[in-house]
């Protein structure tokens, strides 16, 4: 008997490149935010854990598995701010979807863009939440690979149009101000960290160093200002000198995680910080005022990646941008697992 094909959909690096050309970079970052935050509205639907890290001297690889009654997912990802040295990318990830009645996968996809698109989304997202309302100017600190996908989260979903560009490396902005030409921003490249808050409502910080970094000094940040800070999402790895964190109203994506991982790592377990999807669904107040400091302490959850795969699991019926991956064997003897080595041996 041949054996039946249980084929997995799989989206290549060139599938999710042509999606989102073909989707549009704005509109598909409007929609992902649209997915991230229905999942946070849902938020207890899902059974959460802090990601599995395994951590080295060079960097950390790390698993990120969140599921609901129907659905499991989980993504790869590593983070190693040397790999750029050597012509590597920093961050890389692949995710799966799977279903829970069955335990068989459902998707399988490239996620490094993916994560790029829904890193960029979920600061958009909280930002529009927590941002000082009618915010235009941002400032981006570190214009490495996220830089762009945020710039444009920032446009698609804030209407933020003016950019303030840092880098240690003038290269990576100058990357960036030719990446954006055409795309609507008025961008100033400046030389240094200070020059590039000056007014700025918005500040991210999105650089990669593992270590207790100072991006941001308390003086550098005013009332009114929302930060965005990506970059410090390990043990050890921060952005923000701790003063700023103690006059800031701290949201953070879950809590379990982001004590060990995120900027808070530098304050007292019990300082109160709130859970983003709890501003999303009324449930905690966000901007307190016009002189509030709000901080989004991103270090990115399991349940953006799940939206993420959601989302573009519902695209690709529509656009035929998959392939179908022989990856379960799948004997239509169920018990008959050896019988598949016999019969492909004749
Ligand atoms: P990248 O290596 O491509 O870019 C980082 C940039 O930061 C580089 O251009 C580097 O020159 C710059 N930089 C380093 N130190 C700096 C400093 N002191 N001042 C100014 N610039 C500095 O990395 P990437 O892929 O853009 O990722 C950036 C960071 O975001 C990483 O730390 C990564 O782990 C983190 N990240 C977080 C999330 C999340 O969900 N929170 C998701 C993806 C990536």
């Amino acid at each position: 008997m041949d054996r039946k094909l249980n084929l997995v959909p799989f989206v290549s690096v060139d599938h999710m490149l042509k999606l989102v050309l073909a989707i549009g970079v704005e509109p598909f970052l409007v929609a992902l935010a649209g997915y991230v935050e229905a999942d946070f509205r849902r938020w207890e639907a899902f059974d959460k854990t802090a990601r599995v890290a395994a951590h080295s001297a060079e960097g950390v690889i790390e698993l990120m598995p969140a599921s609901d009654d129907k659905i499991y997912g989980f993504k790869y990802v590593n983070g190693h701010p040397g790999n750029t040295r050597d012509g590597r990318q920093t961050v890389t990830a692949f995710g799966v979807l799977a279903d829970v009645a069955t335990g068989y996968p459902l998707l399988l996809s490239e996620m490094t863009l993916l994560t790029a698109l829904r890193t960029a989304a979920t600061s958009a997202l909280a930002a529009r939440y927590l941002a000082p309302p009618g915010a235009q100017t941002m400032a981006i600190i570190g214009n490495g690979a996220q830089a762009e996908f945020q710039a444009l989260a920032f446009k698609a979903l804030l209407g933020v149009d003016r950019l303030r560009l840092y880098d240690i490396d003038r290269a990576a902005s100058d990357k960036c101000v030719r990446n954006l030409a055409g795309m609507g921003f008025d961008i100033t490249v400046a030389g240094s960290v200070e020059e590039a808050v000056l007014g700025a409502q918005i500040v991210t910080t999105v650089t990669a160093d593992k270590q207790y970094a100072t991006i941001l000094t308390d003086n550098l940040v005013g009332p009114g200002v929302h930060i965005n800070g990506v970059g410090g999402d390990c043990p050890g790895k921060t952005e923000l000198h701790v003063d700023i964190l103690k006059r800031s109203d701290i949201f953070v994506e879950y809590k379990p995680q982001t004590r060990v991982e995120g900027e808070i790592q530098q304050l007292p377990p019990d300082h109160p910080v709130t859970e983003l999807w709890q501003v999303i669904t009324g449930a905690a107040p966000g901007r307190r005022g016009a002189g509030a400091i709000t901080l989004f302490d991103s270090v990115g959850f399991a349940v953006e990646d799940f939206a993420a795969l959601r989302y573009v699991k519902d695209q690709i019926q529509r656009t035929g941008l998959y392939e179908d991956l022989d990856l379960l064997a799948d004997p239509d003897e169920p018990r008959d697992l050896f019988g598949m080595i016999l019969r492909a041996a004749r």
